[in-house]
């Protein structure tokens, strides 16, 4: 086994994956020790969506050491505080997801069995969370840093144009040694002796020789799937969409909510997306249930605003790869894997598949042992996500389509199932490791999609009831206050990030 170090890694693929891996690499790697070379091709293009985020980005942005003013106008930003889900449950519903927490737990006891106990006084639960608040009343601001001020249990995550996004990643990526090459690869050759991927070859002619080779190439899979022929699991018994149609618009409707809006559909979800110059729609919907030319007429007929641009359709199919590192080829991105956007987990999905890399970067002995962890945690990760998505569908109310009686009365995995049923008795949750949604938005999905626990923790019946009460109320009173105290989403955006070239409608 050799214990020479990485030389060369060649990224296929510049997309969000591509890039997000290329500026990490630069960052992380001596460029005089590791040359890192990407390769993307225009005549390919990229996906072209992927409009909103979750908090972890800050972590990665930070790890760049970007200023976060600079990413916003240079990607045309907005703040994203949760996602409001309209019709989940039954038609005219709403609740949001925020981020961040649910009031405050005491000690050993949880807020939420706190608030389950006085639930029929306390009001809703989204009063409790500074971020759900706020994004009702369309406001946003900073989180302070002082820990004794509300204000600083707020929790953000950006809403930005995806394209835009891998454009600011590659400046900064070229301005720290990577290699850029347009053009297109035709053949993958794999060493002989091992299997391992020896070099790829453009259709020019140049053969491009690596030790480490990341497959970014989106759906294609060029790398992982193609020239290694890894296994892909396919989950469309759980989650049938399979296609999508985007189409951005004039801003209009409710302007620039600091939140993402995920509306229930016939046969899937309509997101709405508001960027500083345009808002993101797209309809996420099952081929089996609602034809292409239906989905975009649904589409079209609740945009805020004029469309902006020709819809673009999009195919794929809900999955992971049986492991997304074979060899010397790791595949982050859309390769190794997809999971609808309903709770825009793919480019944090990016993020974790960049973050393992580091922690595990390996030398040309390609220890299977830490290949193996990588595996290991990769599908944890995506397993959980994959669980925390289908409770949106399997917990509802809806029967009024084939699709939603379909999602409704499916079999779930035993993982979700256990949850659901742990919840619907006392309110219980215990997030595994590694998972990318704590307690609080268990507690959110649950409770907004109709599940309401028959009983709270019987600990909160030892806590005196009356300051308990007093507690509730000076709770949300303090969050209705912090909230009426930031300026509105749109102010904001204004002084701290506006673009120099917008050319956005008035809401
Ligand atoms: C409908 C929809 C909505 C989404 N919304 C969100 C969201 O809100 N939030 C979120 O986090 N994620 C979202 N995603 C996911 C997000 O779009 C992707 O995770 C992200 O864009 C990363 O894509 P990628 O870089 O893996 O692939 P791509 O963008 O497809 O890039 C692939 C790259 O590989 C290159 N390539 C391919 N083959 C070759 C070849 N032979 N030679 C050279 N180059 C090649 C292409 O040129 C391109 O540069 C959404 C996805 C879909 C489908």
């Amino acid at each position: 086994m050799s214990d020479a170090p990485i030389r060369k890694v060649l990224i296929l693929g510049g997309g969000t994956a591509g890039w997000m891996t290329a500026a990490a690499l630069a960052k992380v790697l001596n460029a005089e020790r590791t040359e890192v070379v990407l390769v993307e091709s225009e005549q390919i293009g990229t996906i072209g969506v992927g409009e909103a985020t979750i908090p972890p980005i800050l972590t990665f942005n930070a790890m760049l050491g970007i200023d976060e003013r600079a990413f916003m106008r240079a990607t045309k930003a907005t703040f994203k505080l949760g996602i409001e889900f309209r019709g989940w449950t039954r038609p005219g519903d709403r609740y949001i997801h925020p981020f961040g927490t649910f009031g405050l737990d005491i000690e050993a006891i949880k807020f939420h069995q706190v608030w389950l106990k006085f639930r029929d006084h306390a009001g809703p639960i989204e009063d409790f969370n500074l971020a759900a608040v706020a994004a009702r009343q369309g406001r946003f601001a900073l989180p302070d840093p002082d820990p004794a001020k509300v204000l600083s249990s707020l929790k953000y995550a950006f809403h930005f144009d995806a394209s835009l996004y891998a454009r600011f990643l590659r400046t900064y990526a070229e301005a720290r040694g990577v290699t850029r090459i347009e053009d297109k690869v035709g053949d993958v050759t794999l060493r002989r002796e091992d299997g391992f991927i020896q070099s790829v070859t453009l259709e020019d002619g140049r053969v491009i020789e690596a030790d480490l080779f990341i497959d970014c190439t989106g759906f294609r899979a060029l790398l992982i799937g193609g020239a290694l022929g890894g296994a892909y699991h396919d989950w469309s018994h759980w989650l049938p969409n399979d296609r999508a149609v985007a189409i951005p618009c004039d801003t209009g409707g409710d302007g620039l909510t600091p939140y993402t809006r995920a509306t229930a559909d016939t046969a899937g979800w309509r997101w709405r997306i508001p960027l500083q110059h345009r808002t993101g729609n797209g309809y996420v919907y099952s081929s089996a249930h609602i034809g292409d030319d239906d989905a975009l007429a649904a589409l079209v007929a609740g945009l805020d605003g004029p469309p902006r641009a020709e819809p673009n359709f999009l195919r794929f199919q809900a999955g992971r790869r049986d492991q997304a590192w074979i060899k010397n080829c790791v595949a982050i991105g859309l390769s190794s894997g997809f999971l609808e956007p309903l709770e825009s987990t793919s480019i944090h999905l990016i993020q974790a598949g960049i973050t393992k890399l580091l922690a595990l970067f390996p030398d040309c002995g390609f220890d299977p042992v830490e290949i193996a962890e990588y595996n290991r945690l990769t599908a944890q990760q995506i397993d959980q996500v994959r669980d925390f998505i289908i409770l949106h569908y399997k917990a509802t109310e809806r029967a009024d389509t084939p699709y939603w009686d379909q999602v409704r009365t499916m079999a779930i995995p035993d993982s979700l199932r256990r949850k659901i049923e742990l919840f619907a008795g006392r309110g219980r949750l215990f997030p595994s490791d590694f998972d990318l949604f704590g307690e609080s938005s268990w507690v959110a999905v649950l409770l907004g999609q109709g599940i309401v626990p028959r009983k709270h923790d019987a600990l909160v019946d030892a806590l005196p009831e009356v300051a308990l009460v007093q507690r509730l109320t000076r709770l949300s009173a303090v969050i209705a206050e912090a909230a009426r105290a930031m300026p509105t989403h749109e102010a904001f955006i204004a002084r701290y990030c506006a673009a120099s070239d917008l050319a956005r409608a008035p809401a």
